[in-house]
């Protein structure tokens, strides 16, 4: 294996032991997003200078053997709307085209602090609004497996940089299931945190109350690992949680006897294709065989979560996005025309259509006579979605479901339906509504070659049962260590 194909657990021994040095990870890295980044299209930008620069220095460290994390020496990628001191975050929009922040997003702050090496920013859906990448002002990502197919979205570059070994692990957002739903696409595992368990501060805000950065990567413990650095509260962030970190690879103990698991009736309703559930239920069938105990929850609100959602989150989107006006970030045009004529050029040639239709919908929803018909009606479904929750947690530890109803789809088989597009997030859309911590793992394949992932739900601030649960799964399937044709 090269150490490209490696995870962040095997590098960090490897490193240890002097084996290998940081520089040979991240040039074997380059290489391959050499052979490869045509066809992916993961990365919006490359920092291939730097990361060689912080390789040497990261090397130094490890001869004198000081100052080392699991992270140290490791290139990683971040979504293109986390904040990168002096480098362009774009969004993937034509108005931030241009805009490089003057300061660090916390989590990648953290990171760095660890010794993390940013290898490049990663391909996404315009301000994160979308299911499959298509909405990128730079084009849309491929999937490794199929590069006929979506990557998923939002975060679709980090899933397929991470599916083609291009980085070794990355950061997404979800705000809907745009870590979870790419990284299902794509054969990875990726996992959204409770909302409040890492900050959000330097993340360009789409929808604030359910935003979340989590990691994406080849297995659980690196899953663990990158939580262990991004988590915990931040003086930046009022709504990040005052709640312990403790270790969470100390939990991956491959035992869940006994643990409860609950299988949502409605979450296999006729949307589920067949070999997603096939895959799905064999992987309920395995955590049975390793000791869980199986129990039936209901969540009946789970048919108002997609449209509350929409509601909710294109609200708080047309209240974030109202501040690229040409005047404080990026793009302007229509100078000349006078400061009316000016926002208006700014905003109708710097957004794309789905970023458009979205700060429609939630200009309206919020207008005078339609707040109480939508905006607070949606509010108070919400509440009901999260009390189904909660009463489904009195009866087990976990939630098993499937991630999405579907597998990778055929790129432009949905760009025309945006309905049909927004329904590959029926089951994902949930838990952010909610703010419970969801993971992805792969637990099997459709009939022609995608990857399908199995998802863990838990409780508020208990992502170790989920993580255990995850790990437990992982070490007794070996569907995480299948690698796409384009890498091999
Ligand atoms: N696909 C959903 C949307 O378009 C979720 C996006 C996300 O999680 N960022 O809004």
């Amino acid at each position: 294996m090269k150490p490209h194909q490696l995870t962040i657990h095997q590098l960090a021994k490897l490193l240890r032991e002097g084996v290998l040095t940081s520089t040979q990870i991240v040039e074997s890295l380059l290489d391959q997003i050499e052979k490869v980044q045509q066809k992916t299209n993961s990365f919006i930008s490359l920092f291939k200078e730097e990361a060689l620069k912080e390789a040497m220095g990261a090397d130094a460290l490890f001869k004198k053997g000081d100052k080392l994390s699991p992270l140290t020496g490791i290139p990683l990628a971040v979504k293109d709307l986390l904040c990168l001191k002096g480098k362009t975050t774009t969004c993937a929009s034509k108005i931030l085209e241009n805009f490089v922040p003057p300061y660090n997003a916390t989590a990648i702050r953290r990171l760095r602090e660890d010794g993390a090496i940013i290898l490049g920013k990663a391909n996404m859906d315009e301000f994160a609004m979308g299911s499959s990448n298509e909405n990128s002002f730079f084009g849309t990502a491929r999937n490794p497996w199929n590069l006929e197919h979506v990557t998923g979205g939002s975060s679709g570059g980090s899933a397929s940089a991470v599916a083609a070994d291009e980085c070794i692990a990355s950061l997404g957002t979800d705000t809907g299931g745009s870590i979870r739903q790419p990284s299902s696409y794509c054969g990875i595992v990726g996992m959204k945190p409770t909302y409040g368990r890492v900050s959000r501060f330097g993340l360009v805000a789409f929808a604030s109350s359910l935003d979340q950065i989590g990691p994406m990567t080849k297995d659980v413990t690196d899953t663990a690992i990158l939580m262990n650095s991004i988590s915990g509260k931040d003086p930046l962030d009022t709504t990040s949680a005052d709640v312990p970190v403790s270790d969470f690879t100390s939990v991956l103990t491959g035992d869940i006897k006994g643990l409860k698991i609950g299988i949502p009736k409605e979450y296999f309703a006729e949307a589920l294709l067949p070999d997603v559930e096939k895959a799905v239920r064999e992987g309920i069938e395995k955590l049975k065989e390793l000791g869980a105990e199986p129990v039936e929850v209901f969540l009946p609100h789970t048919d108002y979560a997609v449209p509350t959602y929409y509601i909710i989150s294109s609200a708080e989107a047309s209240s974030n996005l109202a501040r690229y006006d040409g005047v404080k970030y990026g793009y302007r045009s229509g100078d000349e025309e006078g400061l009316q004529k000016m926002y208006e050029k700014t905003r109708m040639e710097g957004f794309g259509a789905e970023v458009k239709r979205r700060i429609m919908l939630g200009t309206y929803v919020l207008s005078s006579g339609y707040y109480d018909a939508y905006y607070m009606k949606a509010l108070r479904v919400r509440t009901l979605i999260t009390k189904d929750f909660e009463n489904a947690f009195q009866k087990c530890d976990a939630i098993v479901s499937s991630v999405a109803p579907t597998p990778a789809f055929k790129i432009g088989e949905k760009v025309e339906d945006p309905l049909q597009m927004y329904l590959s997030d029926i089951f994902t859309i949930p838990m952010n509504l909610s703010g419970l911590p969801a993971i992805s793992i792969p637990c099997g394949f459709s009939a022609d070659n995608l990857p399908v992932g199995l998802q863990i739900i838990g409780k508020h601030f208990d992502e170790g049962t989920i993580l255990r649960a995850a790990h437990a799964f992982e070490q007794s399937t070996d569907f995480h260590l299948k690698k796409p044709e384009i890498v091999i």
